[in-house]
C-alpha cells in the first residue's frame, strides 16, 4: 500500500514533469471523468500543480478544476515520454494526462474524481484528513490531540487512521512503534501525552527522511543503515532477531483489514 512518502514523491515527480504545461490529450476508463472531459475539456488546460494531500494526489488544472486520485492498495502513477513502452498493460490504465513532453498514466487507480478547485479544501475526503506529516506547517499538537481522541483504538490502528494524522501506512506504523518502544496493541488511552508526542515526532522524522530521496534505490530506511537488507527495524522481519536486543520479532494480523503488524516483545513494552 502506498504510504505518504510514496505519494509525496509521486506528486513531486509529476509536478516537475507537468506543471506549467498544456494538456494535449486526456483519456480515462471512468465514465464520470469522461463526462466531465466531454462537457469541459481537459485538453487545452494548463496543469498548474500536482500536490500530495496525505494519501490523496491532486492534479490542479487551469479553470478551477482538479483531479483527485487515491491509490488504495494497487494504484500507481507512472510518467513516460510519448511513445515510450509502458511498464503495465494498457488495460490497467484508468487515467491518462499527456503534454508535449510527457505522458502521465494512472494505473489501477480505484478512486478518481474531478472537483472544482475552489471546493478542494472543503472536500470531505480531504477536510477529514488529520495534519499531513510531510507538510511544512505540520501541526504536531493537533496530531496528538486527534490521536488522543481515539482512546479506545489500539495505537497501531490509530496511527493508520488518516483522520488522526495523514501519511503513515503499514510499514511506518510498525517502524514508528518500534522506535518509540510502544507495544502495538496498547490502546491510545493507556499512553501518556509525551509518549504520543514522541511517536508523532518519530513518524515525521521517518517519513521526512524517506521523502527526501535519501533512500532512492534502496527502498525505505528507518535504521540509518546503508545495507538494503538492514533498512528496517521490524517490518517484514517476523521470527528474526531484533536488531537491538536479539529477541525474535513477533508478527500478527491486527485490526480492520487484518493489517500486518511486527514488533519486538522486549523493546516494545509501553
Ligand atoms: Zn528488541
Amino acid at each position: 500500500m502506498p504510504e505518504g512518502d510514496t505519494i509525496f514523491r509521486a506528486a513531486r515527480t509529476l509536478h516537475r514533469a507537468l506543471a506549467g504545461k498544456v494538456v494535449t490529450r486526456f483519456d480515462t476508463a471512468y465514465a464520470p471523468l469522461a463526462r466531465v472531459h466531454d462537457d469541459t475539456p481537459i485538453t487545452g488546460r494548463t496543469i498548474e500543480a500536482v500536490e500530495a494531500h496525505g494519501k490523496h494526489l491532486l492534479m490542479r488544472f487551469s479553470g478551477d478544476l482538479a483531479l483527485r486520485t487515491h491509490m488504495r492498495m494497487h494504484g500507481s502513477w507512472h510518467i513516460y515520454r510519448p511513445g515510450e513502452r509502458w511498464q503495465r498493460p494498457p488495460r490497467e490504465m484508468r487515467v491518462l494526462v499527456e503534454t508535449a513532453d510527457f505522458v502521465a498514466v494512472g494505473f489501477n487507480v480505484p478512486d478518481a474524481e474531478f472537483e472544482a478547485t475552489r471546493d478542494v479544501g472543503a472536500r470531505d475526503a480531504i477536510a477529514r484528513l488529520g495534519p499531513d506529516l510531510l507538510a511544512p506547517d505540520f501541526d504536531a499538537a493537533e496530531a496528538v490531540r486527534r490521536l488522543r481522541a481515539r482512546g479506545d483504538m489500539t495505537i497501531a490502528e490509530a496511527l493508520l487512521d488518516q483522520r488522526a494524522l495523514a501519511g503513515i501506512g503499514n510499514v511506518f506504523k510498525s517502524e514508528v512503534l518500534f522506535e518509540g518502544g510502544v507495544e502495538p496493541f496498547a490502546t491510545v488511552a493507556t499512553l501518556a501525552g509525551e509518549r504520543l508526542s514522541a511517536l508523532v515526532d518519530i513518524a515525521r522524522r521517518q517519513l521526512g527522511a524517506n521523502a527526501g530521496g535519501a533512500s532512492s534505490g534502496h527502498g525505505r530506511r528507518t535504521t540509518g543503515r546503508m545495507a538494503p537488507a538492514e533498512g528496517l527495524w521490524v517490518y517484514g522481519r517476523g521470527g528474526r532477531p531484533c536488531r537491538r536486543c536479539g529477541t525474535l520479532i513477533s508478527f500478527a494480523k491486527q485490526g480492520v483489514g487484518s493489517r500486518s503488524t511486527y514488533w519486538c516483545p522486549t523493546c516494545q513494552t509501553a
